[in-house]
């Protein structure tokens, strides 16, 4: 089984259309996709009308900024219904945050000397929902930063020009409003939040304690060990397990879509749950 979850288009900090993307699924032999850009399900009926006529099997999805005890992570969902109202308010609301964040970035680089700044980001963003990474490839190309490591190291996090704290939903709330859309609830990423593994297990033990169905074990960047002790907390807290690249399609970016580790238990593979 090809699946790769976890995807970007321009409706959020990809750099393609949804069709470009599912294009690449296609021609990697992927037998089950999903798009899931931050925050926004704008372009799901794109990549829908796309994968039919490709024959791809599309997987509706999400991902969803939340807090875990004041850590900021990303919440996948997975086979939800996008008319969903509850769902839709929720992102309506996270986007709202975007937006105020996105002005509060601009105010920070603006003290710094860094002019129109969120004009500048808007631009590359196309009009789209502005991220950090719209921030950052626009700092990037005015030469402040040669790379998106130090751009967000230097200015883009804690007490740095661009630096905001965003107040964002509890993962109990954002469980809700996916689960309310008949999805799955899934962390992503799990190894790439700085954590310990001691708090990496006792957030996933939270998580399955509020209801939530699993995490992202296998991504474009999991090494083996990842993959083998990720394998065992799916065992240990009774969790489901997703795969995906995380692909944005930046320049400079080595993530391809579909070219991902093999799930090491199907028995608990998040494609038959959905
Ligand atoms: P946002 O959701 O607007 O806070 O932006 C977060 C996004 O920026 C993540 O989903 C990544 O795509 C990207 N990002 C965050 N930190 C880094 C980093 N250190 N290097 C490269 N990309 C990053
Ligand atoms: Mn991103
Ligand atoms: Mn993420
Ligand atoms: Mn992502």
């Amino acid at each position: 089984m090809k699946a790769d979850l976890h995807n970007h288009s321009y409706f959020s900090d990809g750099v393609l259309s949804p069709s470009e993307v599912v294009r690449l699924a296609s021609d990697a032999g992927c037998d089950l996709f999903s798009l899931t850009d931050h925050d926004t399900t704008l372009g799901i009926t794109e990549a829908k009308d796309e994968a039919d006529k490709l024959g791809l099997s599309l997987v509706n999805g999400v991902e969803i900024s939340a807090f875990w005890r004041n850590s900021a992570i990303h919440i996948i969902g997975l086979g939800i219904d996008i008319d969903n109202d509850a769902l839709q308010t929720g992102l309506e609301f996270n986007q709202a945050l975007r937006l105020e964040r996105a002005k509060k970035i601009a105010l920070g680089l603006w003290r710094s000397g860094i002019k129109d700044a969120l004009e500048k980001a808007q631009k590359i963003s196309g009009g789209h929902m502005l991220t950090r990474t719209h921030f950052a490839q626009m700092l990037i190309s005015e030469g402040y930063c040669k790379d998106m490591k130090s751009v967000f190291r230097r200015y883009l996090t804690g007490r740095k020009p661009g630096g905001v704290r965003v107040e964002w939903q509890d993962f109990n709330e954002v469980i809700n409003w996916i689960q309310s859309a008949g999805g799955k609830a899934l962390i992503a990423h799990p190894f790439r939040y700085r954590m310990t593994h001691t708090k990496i297990k006792k957030m996933l033990v939270d998580f399955r304690d509020a209801g939530g169905d699993g995490f992202e074990l296998v991504n474009a960047n999991s090494s083996e060990e990842e993959i083998s002790i990720g394998n065992q907390w799916c065992n240990d807290y009774d969790l489901l397990a997703s795969i995906g690249s995380d692909f944005h399609g930046w320049p400079n970016q080595r993530v391809q879509i579909g070219n991902l580790a093999d799930l090491p238990n199907y028995s608990r593979a998040i494609w038959s749950y959905l």
